[in-house]
């Protein structure tokens, strides 16, 4: 008797703690850097509400805070280079295990290597959508050299095709946008050859799975943003 009324106790606060019961849905944005991921997952973000999640936006964070995480990253990061996964799992899983991931995140940055994908698979409890943004090399290099990003939530501007309201200063935030010290063309040039390597083959993980979608990333952003909208209803 004593014992089912332990179990009773034990278990009330764990009935009490349990998730919500609606399926997840996560969405992953692919492609290279500078394809518009950044832009396209903080858009989709607000609309759908649920958060994005940056991996690079969290350890430029790290940096900031000077975090042991942020002083394993560092090296790899200024080279253009993929911190260790091991590295990346930890913070990733940390950050989604908070509350307002439980409906669903939007995931930018990541998995961009197949052990990652793999380690997100296990993890996943509903409906995944990985959606590659298509833009050729050229249109990235052009792209990242005009780039300008907000240090404080780091949303994306271009100087010359989407600059933002008030110059210097972000739409969103209020935040002071700055110019990443990655995206000088010869840190781009690598980022893309690692992106080529490591994190193309993870577009093919998730066609396997008939989840994935394409979207030319090369158009202007309004036409990105009507694929991408078309194809998620
Ligand atoms: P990009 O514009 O290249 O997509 P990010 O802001 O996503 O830039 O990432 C910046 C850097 O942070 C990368 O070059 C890499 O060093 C590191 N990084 C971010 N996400 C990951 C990840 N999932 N795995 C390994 N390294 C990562
Ligand atoms: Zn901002």
């Amino acid at each position: 008797m004593k014992f089912f009324a332990l179990i009773t106790l034990l278990a009330l606060p764990l009935f009490a703690m349990k998730p919500a019961e609606d399926p997840q849905t996560v969405l992953i944005m692919l492609g290279a850097p500078g394809a518009g991921k950044g832009t396209q997952a903080v858009r989709l973000s607000e609309k759908m509400g649920i958060p994005q999640i940056s991996t690079g936006d969290l350890f430029r964070e790290n940096l900031r805070n000077e975090t042991p995480v942020g002083q394993k990253a560092k090296s790899y990061m200024d080279k253009g280079q993929l911190v260790p996964d091991e590295v990346v799992l930890d913070m990733l899983f940390e950050r989604i295990k908070a509350p307002d991931c439980q409906a669903g995140y939007i995931l930018d940055g990541f998995p961009r290597t197949i052990p990652q994908a793999e380690a997100l698979d296990s993890r996943l409890k509903g409906r995944v959508i990985a959606i590659s943004l298509e833009v050729s090399d050229e249109v990235i290099v052009e792209r990242l050299s005009g780039r300008i990003v907000c240090e404080d939530c780091g949303a994306p501007y271009h100087m010359v095709a989407s600059p933002p309201k008030q110059e210097g200063i972000c739409d969103r935030c209020g935040g002071k946008l700055i110019q990443r010290k990655d995206d000088t063309k010869e840190v781009v040039l690598d980022r893309l050859k690692v992106f080529h390597k490591q994190t193309e083959p993870v577009k093919a993980h998730y066609q396997a799975k008939g989840s994935l979608i394409l979207i030319d990333g090369a158009v202007s952003k309004e036409e990105t943003v009507k694929q991408l909208d078309a194809m998620l209803k």
